[in-house]
């Protein structure tokens, strides 16, 4: 055989074993539709490669060789590095954000008491708004088509779990302080939080314009400013399970939700709580008790970038994570901020968009926000749905295709997105034919199913 026959059956090998993977990835993952249109188009890609090699074999040796020029061509357009990988860009001074503002907190302001008069007050253009979505049932709420009283309750027990700890997130450091050297102590932290159940885990110096003003949540110390003086920023990711939101929006979200929360929580109030025994300040912030927005935290740290759908999309995960922070004094060596063709995958997929039920995620071009051109995002437009649908939706995280499970075949499809624009428009397309643009929600994992029985 001469030596571009050779390559072209070489290159056939690979697609074929390609196709083979990606077959039985879909089927094991049970993305059925991915699965079957995997078998007709590969099956039929396969097919013609093969018999092209097999007529062009007869004599036509030229024809092989444009194959194989064909064949190459498409392998350096797919991994080498093409195209400009993009931070999210800031453009001027960035606004801090105040908590009392966030929609967590102005849910919580009971109609005709004092917090709520001097709010609205001072807010009168969300009044409106927040009057209607207390009208609405709420999170695992009776009158939720999500709502069943064996499942619900359950999510309020995660959530109640969540409220107990709040008097451990910041205590004061033991008084003996050890000595510790900078980068082994940022390494053995990083495994330590890993051997806790992490998943990533990064570093930054905390960047101030991330701290919220004032406090909007803890009652009692609501209204106070916000005094975060650490320096670094301790920040980690826990996975939240595939099966669980793949059934978004119904009732297994709510629960991974919850459950994922208090994975990051304790491992935040261990490692906090480790730190202040070292003889450093240390403090935890779990749900319901942050003093930071975590999101721009995890960026800077290179736990991945900010997506369309606003929230972190980290590449073995994608936006399926929950985030932890503890920010102290300890010395450490920082991370960096890593890219790996987030924005211009957003920009040109917008599927969590499309898929939004409140239309919360803007399909458009990003704009300056708060000093950051991003995309624009209507927190009152996502809060007002969880509030009528009983759970947190998580459908811009289902829809997401970085969201997909971190097996050999989607870190393969990774590390082409991050080298080249032509892998990245590619996957684009081949996401909403395999995958289709519109995801279904997908059966619920058993013990959910006994939940959603009636008692
Ligand atoms: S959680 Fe649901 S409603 Fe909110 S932005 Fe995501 S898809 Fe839209
Ligand atoms: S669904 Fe698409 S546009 Fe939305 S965050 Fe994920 S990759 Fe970006």
């Amino acid at each position: 055989m001469r030596w571009f026959e050779l390559l072209g059956w070489g290159f056939e090998l690979i697609i074929a074993l390609g196709s083979i993977l990606f077959i039985a990835t879909s089927l094991k993952e049970r993305a059925l539709r991915a699965g079957l249109v995997g078998l007709a188009i590969l099956g039929a890609l396969n097919g013609v490669i093969v018999f092209l090699l097999l007529y062009l074999e007869e004599g036509r040796k030229g024809g092989i060789i444009i194959l194989d020029a064909v064949f190459i061509l498409l392998a350096i357009s797919l991994l080498t590095p093409i195209g400009k990988k993009l931070p999210l860009r800031v453009v001027g001074k960035i606004t801090r954000v105040d908590e009392r503002d966030i929609p967590f907190s102005r849910i919580r302001y009971e109609i005709g008491s004092p917090i709520y008069e001097q709010y609205y007050a001072r807010h009168p253009e969300a009044k409106g708004i927040y009057d209607r979505i207390r009208l609405l049932p709420g999170l695992a709420a009776p009158g939720t088509p999500t709502y069943s009283p064996l499942g619900a309750p359950l999510s309020h027990a995660q959530f109640d779990f969540l409220e107990e700890l709040a008097d451990l997130v910041d205590v004061p450091p033991h008084t003996n302080r050890v000595e510790v050297d900078t980068q082994c102590m940022s390494a053995s932290l990083k495994e330590t939080i890993k051997y806790l159940g992490a998943k990533l885990i990064g570093i930054t110096e905390l960047n101030q314009d991330y701290v919220y003003t004032h406090i909007g949540r803890r009652p009692g110390k609501y209204g106070q400013k916000v005094e975060l003086t650490h320096k670094y920023a301790i920040i980690f990711a826990v996975e939240m399970d595939y099966k669980m939101i793949r059934a978004a929006p119904n009732l297994p979200v709510i629960i991974e939700t919850g459950k994922q929360y208090i994975e990051a929580a304790r491992i935040a109030l261990v490692i906090a709580n480790y730190i202040r025994r070292l003889g450093y300040p240390a403090r935890a912030h779990i749900d319901a008790n942050y003093q930071s927005m975590l999101p721009p935290v995890a960026a800077d740290a290179g736990l991945g970038e900010i997506g369309r759908n606003n929230i972190l999309i980290t590449r073995p995960y994608g936006a399926r994570v929950r985030l932890g922070l503890v920010t102290t004094d300890l010395p450490l060596v920082p991370d960096k901020p890593i890219l790996f063709g987030v924005q211009d995958f957003c920009q040109r997929c917008r599927k969590c968009a499309d898929n939004c039920p409140s239309k919360a995620i803007s399909p458009d071009k990003k704009k300056v926000i708060r000093g950051i051109e991003k995309w624009e995002f209507d927190p009152e437009k996502c809060f007002a749905y969880w509030n009528s649908v009983g759970t947190d939706c998580a459908l811009c995280i289902h829809t997401c295709p970085f969201s997909k499970p971190d097996n050999l075949l989607h870190r393969a499809i990774r590390y082409a997105i991050d080298k080249s624009v032509v892998a990245r428009q590619l996957s684009v397309w081949m996401d909403d034919l395999f995958y289709g643009r519109t995801p279904r929600s997908e059966a619920y994992p058993t013990f959910i199913n006994l939940l959603k029985k009636e008692v």
